[in-house]
């Protein structure tokens, strides 16, 4: 077990923090209030949090940061599926080593092809998914998938950033994957109680519990300095697993000077194959918002991501209280983009609106749709972005990126009734923006988007 996940540690930090009084409460809310942070052994007292009026002040505060820091604004990506083989035994999952079906990987020409579907839905910003497997998707495979997608220029412009949730790997893998000019290489732990991990990853070298919680350590040595965190819940007890989070992020800190760049939040679903169907641990849509607004409190700068595990009415709850990605319109499947549906994907998608529906509800919501990938095409990344983000000059920034992409989106994508929603959204927003010489700059560069120019950005 690495040093920073301590399992009696945290059942011990959990069970001294049950009976906090209500001054200690009080002041932990106040410090997450002034967007402060919080450390794991607070986090562990909002874990415990029991009078409901310590937990509706907790939803506010939750509110309040991700109106504070993100604004109106949702990030949209979508996840490219480019191999099912696998070599792992993870219980969980429609892909374990030991579910019979046709597998596949994608070949260059079908990467074109769902790049190509994904990139005429709006789409900037893909994840790349695969199972592991170093015989039938090496990773010499996936460096000539990264360059396939970023080599592809279309009339609207490209896929501009290229997230990686691959297995874990080697130091010098990762170097070669920084090299390839990745944007956050995320990876989840699934759970942090080794007992558990263990149980669920029964072979194959996910198997290794210290190989995979240290993952990210190697990844940043190589270079790698935005790492994307997850659990999945339903595995273990909830509170075990967001300190388990806290544990992990503090020991980047400061081993790094950089915690995770975002955290991803999903729950446990059904999949074709799994080996496991039931799950005791699972988690409710109560807790599932008190678990999403307490780790908001803790790393207020922190992206937070749901997939399209979760319904509709639930991102909608989410997104209120610190969800600031989402993917829309996504396919689960290897070559789903461009096959019928019905094939064998990872897991149930609970949300299967397509991506411009997905984009028209984020503003009927009052929200702003984003494609941005700025940040880390200025080189804003790791600390960097971090120091950008607590100086709270990210609204200079997210809210005119935002804005120039969604006109771009409605421009290249849209119809009449979207364009016209779209322009409602950006002279709600624009007035949002604090600084008077950005806020002129960006209504400058939405009429030069108009006008046909692309790719503008702060
Ligand atoms: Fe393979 Fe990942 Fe599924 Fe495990 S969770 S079986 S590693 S694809
Ligand atoms: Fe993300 Fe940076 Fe764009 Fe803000 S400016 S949305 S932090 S990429």
């Amino acid at each position: 077990m690495p040093a920073f996940i301590d399992k009696a540690y945290i059942e011990n930090t959990l069970a001294g923090a049950q009976n906090a009084s209500d001054a200690e409460i009080t002041r932990i809310l106040d410090k997450a209030e002034r967007f402060e942070g919080l450390t794991h052994k607070e986090v562990a007292v909002l874990l415990n949090l029991r009078d409901e009026k310590h937990t509706a002040r907790m939803f506010e505060i939750a509110h309040k940061i991700k109106q504070h820091i993100y604004g109106n604004r949702i990030v949209l990506f979508a996840p490219l599926y480019v191999s099912d083989f696998c070599v792992n035994g993870c219980k969980y999952c429609g892909y374990n080593c030991t579910h019979g079906f046709e597998r596949r990987r994608l070949s260059m020409d079908e990467v074109r092809a769902e790049v190509r579907q994904l990139e005429s839905m709006g789409h900037k910003r893909l994840a790349l998914e695969a199972g592991e497997d170093d015989l039938n998707c090496p990773l010499s495979y996936i460096l000539d998938v990264i360059k396939t997608i970023y080599d592809m220029k279309f009339e609207n412009g490209e896929i501009r950033r290229v997230n990686v949730n691959i297995a874990a790997t080697s130091e010098e893998n990762y170097k070669r994957l920084h090299e390839a000019g990745i944007g956050t290489y995320i990876l989840f732990q699934e759970t942090y109680h080794e007992p558990t991990y263990r149980e669920m990853h029964v072979s194959g070298p996910k198997a290794d519990y210290e190989y995979h919680t240290t993952a990210f350590d190697r990844a940043m040595r190589a270079g790698i300095d935005d790492v994307g965190a997850g659990v999945l819940f339903g595995l273990y007890d909830p509170k075990f697993e967001v300190l388990g989070l806290m544990l992990h992020n503090e020991h980047l800190e400061k081993e790094f000077g950089v915690g995770f760049h975002t955290i991803s939040v999903p729950r446990i679903r059904r999949a074709k194959g799994a080996v496991q169907t039931e799950y005791p641990y699972s988690v409710d849509d109560e807790t599932f918002k008190k678990l999403v607004a307490v780790i908001r409190l803790a790393v207020p700068f922190t992206g937070m991501i749901i997939s399209t595990r979760e319904s509709l009415t639930m991102r909608k709850e989410l997104i209120r209280l610190g969800i600031s990605q989402m993917s829309g319109g996504s396919s689960v499947e290897v070559g789903g983009y461009t096959a019928a549906k019905g094939g064998s994907g990872q897991f149930e998608v609970a949300d299967g609106r397509e991506a411009s529906d997905v984009v028209g509800w984020i503003m009927d919501e009052g929200m702003t749709p984003s494609f941005c990938t700025a940040c880390y095409r200025s080189g804003r990344t790791g600390d960097r972005f971090m120091s950008l983000a607590k100086t709270g000059n990210i609204k200079n920034v997210c809210l005119p990126n935002a804005l120039m992409t969604l006109q771009e989106y409605a421009m290249d994508y849209g119809d009449e009734e979207f364009r016209k929603k779209a322009a409602e959204t950006i002279r709600r927003e624009l007035p949002g923006i604090l600084s008077d010489k950005i806020r002129v700059k960006t209504a400058g560069n939405i009429e030069r988007i108009k006008n046909g120019e692309r790719d503008l950005y702060i």
